[in-house]
């Protein structure tokens, strides 16, 4: 590795490097040069060395070049999205691969396929032929097994994941099964590799008892030489002294591995810890550390397990668990989707019946902004999605048949309400079939080498002057000037050749704009997040419904948002949301649009139904999703 300091680096600041390599115990030599001192390196690679790269006084770090080529974000810098049949791994959504350890039984397998499902599980998973440490434990039973995962897949629409145990075993394998797993004592069963990389299926390969990331992403190469890019890595602990787990969870590997491959990473809580108590905790960090899904055991009857009882969830632990990580996901920019495979079921079913609309979404703005990253998410990144002019724009694409959904954002935690698209629900007769909520950071970006002190313009939308009032507040000699959107701001950045201008935008615009970020989340307050509806032509059954949105205008005599209030009371429904709007040419007359944690589609909804029309004068479902 070379190290490049600055050509005026003060004296303290060069013995503090030197001092920080010798505490590293790093090998090194100093070579003075006119454009700087310039140390060579040996011992340790780049990535290790990230308190030296980030040193007051170096100005830049060349790692040395890793011995893995194909697995190496140097040759490929955007991130691989492995697919399994219908479900994408690497995306913004996450992936959770859930069920047991081993295949025990029809019953079992199916109970579990079953539980897993429900609580939003999107692969299943199950051993059939189990590497057991002692030969006389519970082996799997074999083909027996594939062919209950292959009955599962059709019955539940989830594709199966299992491990390969032995070459032998390949074409069997490969008729049954979506996923291969390489399990951690294979790592480096290179036979395995070249042939799980020719039979050009998903592999997820776990990381060795005690291997080295160089050691795990070499085995990578290993299946993506043979021309199989479909690889997701899966830490699954490392073996340590410690014995309180069964294993020591790396987590530390997911920073480390986003920046040194593409691959996308999954990690195993459940071999890692051993114990069923300390599997969500480290669940939990791993998706706020940024891995792309999770693979968990669970088991119907852990007690009764044939293997690996202990680690196993019971499946209502599962489900708790799904409901903390789809409250942890947005905060790292990710999302947990209750309703992804059934959506994914219904573009595939479009695709092959060729009667899909041109494009999948529509949504205001540009790419870079939050409706576009909403719209990813809803609909997964290979989605076509269609750009508008505006939000009226956005319902009349979805009218006329241009796209399938609309993606609208209707509140933002900071900046309140987009009142236009309340109105637009109102008037057009579309329905709204999921939502999704996106946690919004804003930054001051620039064009490369402006700074700080030279600027006096700030481009973006009104609301995210509002929702970045204090910062704005104390920069008060700064112009603000509105744009339509925060990527617009950026490219209009871009486009200027005044160097006193800056873009308050998301990251992904100031990327794609080639802007530099001076400032980084400069909202009020980080618990800044906007929340989407997708409006359809039609409902759509796709999954569990949760929640209602409901319009109503209420009778005109004392008490009557009262009255309305109170059969949800009485019955005992969650209201999460009450908003007013003034209706159109009727002053002092409001339309109040209520969400509500129920499916007032059901059956069981329509006695409540028939009582609120008892206190309204008028009605409107907006969707069940
Ligand atoms: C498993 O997934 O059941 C398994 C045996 O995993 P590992 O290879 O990580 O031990
Ligand atoms: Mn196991």
């Amino acid at each position: 590795m070379i190290i490049i300091l600055e050509r005026d680096i003060s004296d303290e600041r060069h013995k503090r490097v030197l001092t920080a390599l010798r505490t590293e115990g790093i090998v090194f030599s100093e070579l003075p040069h006119k454009t700087g001192s310039i140390i060579t390196a040996r011992g340790k690679h780049g990535d290790d060395l990230e308190t030296i790269r980030t040193m007051p006084g170096v100005a830049k770090v060349i790692p040395d070049n890793p011995p893995f080529k194909l697995a190496s974000r140097n040759e490929h810098p955007d991130d691989t999205h492995v697919r399994v049949g219908p479900i994408v791994i690497g995306g913004e959504r996450l992936t959770v691969i859930a069920g047991p350890c081993a295949i025990e039984s029809r019953e079992q397998a199916f109970t579990v396929a079953r539980e897993v499902r429900k609580y939003g599980a999107v692969l299943f998973r199950g051993g059939a032929f189990k590497p057991r440490s002692s030969p006389y434990a519970f082996q799997g039973l074999g083909e027996k097994a594939l062919k209950i995962l292959a009955e599962i897949k059709t019955e539940t629409g989830m594709p199966v994941v299992s491990e390969i145990v032995s070459t032998s075993y390949a074409d069997m394998m490969a008729e049954y099964v979506d996923m291969l797993q390489i399990g951690a004592r294979n790592m480096q069963n290179f036979d395995l590799l070249k042939c799980v990389g020719r039979l050009k299926k998903p592999v997820l390969l776990k990381r060795g008892l005690s291997a080295t990331i160089e050691e795990w992403l070499m085995s990578a190469e290993y299946i993506l030489a043979e021309g199989n890019n479909q690889v997701v890595l899966c830490e699954r602990g490392i073996r340590t002294f410690e014995p309180y787990t069964r294993n020591t969870l790396d987590l530390s590997t997911i920073p480390v591995l986003k920046r040194l491959t593409h691959l996308p990473i999954l990690i195993d809580p459940s071999h890692a810890t051993g114990i069923r108590e300390n599997v969500g905790p480290m669940a939990r960090a791993a998706i706020a550390a940024g891995a792309d899904g999770l693979i968990i055991e669970v088991h119907n009857e852990p007690g009764k397990a044939l293997s690996d009882g202990a680690q196993s969830l019971f499946p209502e632990q599962f489900g708790k668990l799904m409901r903390d990580i789809y409250v942890i996901a947005p905060v790292v920019g990710r999302q947990v989707d209750f309703s992804y495979l059934e959506k994914s079921k219904i573009q595939e079913k479009k695709k092959t019946k060729k009667i899909s609309a041109k494009h999948t979404a529509a949504f205001c703005g540009e790419p870079g902004t939050p409706a576009h990253k909403a719209s990813e998410q809803y609909c997964g990144r290979d989605a076509a999605l269609m750009q508008t002019s505006s939000y009226r724009e956005t319902f009349d694409a979805v009218k006329n048949g241009l796209a399938d959904y609309g993606v609208i954002p209707l509140q933002n935690s900071l900046s309140g309400s987009v009142h236009e698209n309340y109105d637009l629900l109102l008037e057009y007769d579309l329905v709204i079939t999921g939502e999704i909520t996106l946690r919004v950071v804003h930054n001051l970006a620039v064009k490369q080498g402006a700074s700080l002190n030279k600027i006096k313009r700030v481009l973006s939308e009104p609301a995210v002057f509002r929702q970045c009032r204090q910062y704005m507040d104390a920069h008060p000699d700064w112009e603000q000037v509105v744009t339509r959107d925060t990527t617009s701001a950026a490219r209009l950045v871009k486009e200027s050749s005044r160097k006193d201008t800056a873009a308050i935008t998301t990251l992904e615009a100031a990327k794609l704009c080639g802007l530099s970020v001076l400032e980084e989340g400069i909202e009020i307050n980080p618990r800044n997040y906007t929340h989407f509806v997708v409006v359809a032509r039609k409902p759509e059954n796709n999954g569990q419904k949760r929640k209602s949105s409901i319009v109503y205008q209420t009778v005109n005599r004392p008490g009557a948002l009262f009255e309305t209030l109170k059969v949800f009371s009485e019955n005992k429904i969650n209201l999460v949301k009450l908003e007013s709007r003034p209706v159109e040419g009727e002053p002092c007359e409001w339309m109040f649009y209520v969400d509500l944690e129920a499916d007032v589609s059901s059956p069981a909804f329509k006695p409540v139904l028939n009582e609120l029309k008892k206190h309204v004068d008028y009605l409107k479902i907006l969707g069940t999703y």
